[in-house]
């Protein structure tokens, strides 16, 4: 379904990113997994390798959200090993569980440095290439996003800012055939859920959630999928919730 695509993805090293990057292997694009180290990313080229994906259709690169150099260098670096961008998700994150007290100015910062900023950044530095040929740029949203969530002030915050990013970069890039959608995940078990969810608020969560389970990475991965291919040429600005019916 991606052949010949070059897909850059943000925070591929696990959780979700990892396995948004094993099923657009498995339906034939080429892949740069991203790390917020190469040592990271490499780690997570060899699981694909050793699970028989070609190294030559993969490249592992060390990209701090954070900084722009590194954005700016790992993008040439793509750049020069494979001619073009097709698809960008932007799935890189932190999240927080704080009240708003315990959240301090330099907390928020960081939140939105990450989550925020290096979204806006890599976006722009991939926009320069993909404005010349078309492609579809894919943001990591949440549940929380639109719903808003207790103690999570400068996460939902992150989350609501990359809406409206994807609502207004879907009308401004639309002209150079850049479809910009978003995906919003319910409750996934990754890492980041685990260090952030504790056993009481997951079985509530559960009992909230009309499919009665959290998610794993492998059911948010066909939504990338579809807004990466042509399946969804004429979907711009779309947030794609996949909580399992959660309303928080
Ligand atoms: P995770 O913690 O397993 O993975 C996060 C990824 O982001 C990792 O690859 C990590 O290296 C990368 N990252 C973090 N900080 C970085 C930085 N400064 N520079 C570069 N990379 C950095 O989390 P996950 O659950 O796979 O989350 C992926 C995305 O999904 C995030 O944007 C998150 O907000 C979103 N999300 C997750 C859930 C959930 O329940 N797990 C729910 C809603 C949304």
């Amino acid at each position: 379904m991606l052949k010949e695509k070059v897909a850059v993805i943000t925070g591929s090293s696990r959780g979700i990113g990892k396995e948004i990057a094993h099923l657009f292997l498995q339906n034939h694009a080429k892949v740069v997994i991203c790390g917020s180290t190469k040592e990271n990313a490499s780690k997570t080229l060899e699981d694909f390798v050793s699970m028989g994906f070609s190294e030559a259709d993969m490249m592992a690169v060390g990209m701090d959200m954070r900084d722009m150099d590194s954005i700016q260098n790992c993008i040439q670096e793509i750049i020069q090993m494979f001619g073009r961008i097709d698809v960008l998700v932007n799935n890189a994150g932190i999240t927080s569980s704080a009240s708003l007290l315990d959240t301090s100015d330099s907390d928020f910062q960081n939140m939105f440095d990450i989550n925020v900023f290096g979204t806006v950044k890599v976006t722009r530095e991939v926009v320069k290439y993909m404005k010349e040929i078309g492609g579809s740029i894919i943001n990591t949203s949440s549940m929380v996003g639109i719903n808003g969530g207790r103690n999570q002030a400068s996460y939902a915050a992150s989350k609501s800012a990359i809406n409206g990013l994807t609502l207004s970069l879907a009308k401004e890039l639309g002209g150079y055939n850049i479809r910009v959608n978003a995906v919003a995940p319910g409750v996934v078990e990754t890492d980041m859920m685990r260090n952030s969810v504790s056993d009481q608020m997951k079985e509530m969560l559960i009992r909230m959630t009309p499919l009665a389970r959290t998610a794993k990475p492998t059911d948010l991965a066909g939504a990338y999928l579809y807004l990466a291919s042509d399946l969804s040429s004429f979907t711009t600005g779309a947030i794609i919730k996949v909580d399992g019916g959660l309303v928080l």
